[in-house]
């Protein structure tokens, strides 16, 4: 894409409008020998109307489409009415993860004097001059949908590791007990059988025959004993165990009132990857929250 921030005025101007840049090359913009850079004013040298000018298109490639020529012609034209976007680098608690429901686009906040933070109105323009509808709403309401939510998201994931993650992760546990003591066993096994054979009871044969089987039986129950503990930690620190910490963490530093908007932005974004904000026509609010 082409990067206009970048750019002198003139230098975008001359460029976004070089039409050479859609691939279309034009022919014969001057009779006689035009191609040649003489001066348009010398002799033999005709200037001819733009609409005469064959254009063949193709011929080399084109870095941009005809789309955005005309995108950028239409912006050109009403450059004077274009207002730079976030002058203000404020972040408040929800920057960069409020979005617009209707078009996507995340939204701006505002704070006049001491009065609540107010979200504003959804800045977006299609390109064809058509402004978003989406209106402006106070914190106050988003706030109280989204710590709503947050308390049943807190209920859901309990529910989750009640049901699912914590029958497993005790049942794993008490695996992990009937395996240590399967190792005892086999040990304890082998320290007999080796009285025995001291006691001349197998033939070095059958007494090395037994040792194998014995620690071939030990190498496996410790496999599985590592297996075991490997799936515990997974299950206890991924998935809802994990999700269930964050989120009772995140209730609890909230609340900090010595806490900036911009360390509340921080806290909401270790629990919060979007919420899509739309005024309804009846005037009420229509949040979608999408959690980590
Ligand atoms: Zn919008």
């Amino acid at each position: 894409m082409l990067r206009l921030g970048l750019w002198s005025d003139k230098t975008v101007r001359d460029t976004l409008l070089d039409r050479t840049h859609l691939g279309k090359i034009v022919i014969g913009k001057t009779k006689g020998n035009g191609h040649k850079k003489r001066p348009k004013d010398a002799d033999g040298v005709v200037m001819i109307d733009q609409k005469d000018w064959k254009e063949y298109q193709g011929l080399h490639e084109a870095v941009k489409t005809q789309e955005e020529h005309d995108f950028i012609l239409m912006h050109l034209a009403r450059k004077t009415k274009m207002v730079k976007r976030s002058t203000s680098k404020t972040i408040y608690p929800l920057t960069k993860i409020l979005k617009c429901g209707l078009c996507g686009h995340f939204l701006g906040f505002q704070q006049r004097q001491e009065r609540p933070v107010e979200v504003r109105k959804c800045w977006y323009t299609d390109p064809y001059g058509v402004r978003c509808p989406n209106m402006a709403v106070s914190m106050v309401q988003i706030n109280a949908a989204v710590q709503q939510a947050v308390e049943e998201q807190i209920r859901d994931v309990e529910l989750k590791i009640t049901s699912v993650d914590a029958n497993r992760i005790e049942h794993l546990k008490n695996k992990l007990i009937e395996l240590n003591r399967g190792v005892t066993a086999k040990e304890r096994a082998l320290e007999k059988e080796q009285k025995a054979f001291q006691a001349d009871i197998y033939t070095v044969d059958e007494y090395k025959a037994i040792v194998l089987k014995l620690k071939g039986s030990i190498t496996a129950l410790n496999n599985e004993i590592v297996a075991t503990k490997t799936e515990i930690k997974f299950l206890e620190e991924s998935s809802s165990a994990e999700k269930l910490n964050v989120l009772l963490e995140f209730k609890r530093l909230i609340v900090n009132p010595d806490l900036t908007y911009e360390m509340q932005n921080e806290l909401y974004k270790t629990i919060l990857e979007c919420v899509e904000y739309k005024r309804t026509e009846a005037g009420g609010i229509e949040l979608n929250i999408l959690f980590k």
